[in-house]
């Protein structure tokens, strides 16, 4: 392998340790000193669609650290029916016209992008222009170069960048992270991991492939990669990849599956698959002296654990999106760096990028 490397195209120029040290600060906008005294910060949620008033909206019933303050979208039913529904105070509610008027809203602290991933850039440089820490929901962006962008413009703001990564704030994923750290069964030598449904909407939803760019590899693709990334706890340093398409007039222009290999350092492999051709979620880890994994490892709830020799472990269920964000909305208030920055999206933007690449010319990739 490592005599190839020095055959291959360089793919990028992003370092490891050049994404890495914006994990090391993190400027603050002046007066953000007050928000240690604060209980709870005011969170507004931009996007009212499925994942904000089905799952993001019920655990800020929860949360200790943050509680829902503020709403934008565009359509006035949502307002009022969202609006009702969590007292949320006019003032408070805005459209894609008038948000950046939320500079002016000190009630407002932190504002949670919940809108296609095509719009994420706009809408995170917005807020950040705001003056507001941002929470930014996975896919990060369409693609590298505007994630760059976006921590640039958080950079400059001085605002906390967040990405919506909620399975590294829960305890299952955490205890197959802490696994990498201390290798108790050994060095590992392959990853699994695949994440996917049986994809039930109507045929022209895939049209507006534009808003989400791409198909099962911009909505499930992150988990598995995400999973083999923290599972080794390595940076890849090479990735193929291959799409299909079952039905291209369903899936129209974008992939229904896709499958990946990443190569770590130290001979580490991965083998993934996003799809939206079938049910499909597990982990598996397999390390010198056995395997473990999770199964399912990326769902809302109902995660289990397993270990080699049959044993078994789980914890007791948890609101994973209210933990998440108290995490986030913690770190913000104790100005520390948070678990899940920008960085870390445009690592993974880096990586579906070279994906991408590969499936348009073929063969293998170089990361560095
Ligand atoms: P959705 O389509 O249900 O919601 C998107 C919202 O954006 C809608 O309310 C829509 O009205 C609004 N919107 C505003 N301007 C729009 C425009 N110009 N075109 C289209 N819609 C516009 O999508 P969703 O499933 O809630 O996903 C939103 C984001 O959340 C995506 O980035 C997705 O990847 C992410 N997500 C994350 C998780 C997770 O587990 N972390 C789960 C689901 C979705």
């Amino acid at each position: 392998m490592n005599n190839q490397l020095n055959r291959r195209t360089f793919l990028t120029q992003v370092s490891a340790a050049a994404v890495a040290t914006g994990l090391l600060s993190f400027p603050f906008i002046s007066g953000a000193k007050s928000l240690k005294e604060q209980k709870k910060l005011g969170i507004a949620l931009v996007g009212l669609g499925y994942y904000s008033t089905g799952l993001l909206m019920p655990a800020l019933e929860k949360t200790d650290h943050v509680k829902l303050v503020g709403l934008v979208t565009g359509t006035p039913e949502k307002a009022k029916k969202y609006g009702d529904q969590y007292a949320i105070p006019k003032t408070n509610i805005y459209n894609y016209q008038n948000f950046d008027d939320i500079a002016n809203n000190p009630a407002i602290d932190v504002v949670y992008i919940v809108l296609p991933n095509s719009m994420h850039k706009e809408y995170v440089i917005r807020a950040a222009k705001a003056g507001k820490h941002v929470i930014c929901e996975k896919p990060m962006a369409l693609n590298a170069a505007e994630c760059r962008e976006m921590i640039a413009a958080c950079k400059k703001a001085g605002v906390s960048l967040s990405i919506g990564y909620r399975l590294q704030y829960e305890p299952y994923t955490q205890r197959i992270m802490q696994m990498a750290k201390e290798k108790p069964y050994g060095e590992i030598s392959m990853v699994h991991a695949s994440a996917g449904f049986r994809m039930n909407r109507p045929t022209d939803h895939w049209k507006v492939k534009s808003l989400y760019g791409g198909g099962a590899i911009m909505d499930m693709g992150p988990y598995p990669l995400q999973a083999a990334r923290y599972s080794t706890g390595l940076e890849p340093i090479a990735v193929t990849a291959q799409q299909f398409n079952s039905d291209p007039k369903v899936f129209d222009g974008v992939d229904e599956t896709t499958s990946f290999q990443l190569e770590f350092p130290g001979n580490i492999v991965a083998n993934c698959l996003t799809t939206f051709g079938a049910s499909v979620n597990f982990l598996n880890i397999n390390a010198q002296k056995g395997e473990y994994g999770l199964n399912p490892f990326s769902g809302y709830g109902g995660l289990h654990g397993y270990l080699p020799k049959g044993e078994k472990f789980d914890f007791p269920e948890m609101n994973q999106q209210a933990r998440q964000m108290d995490e986030m909305c913690l770190s913000i208030m104790e100005k520390r760096p948070s678990k899940t920055p920008g960085e870390e999206g445009l690592r993974d933007m880096i990586i579906i990028d070279a994906m991408r690449e590969s499936v348009r010319k073929g063969g293998i990739r170089i990361l560095l």
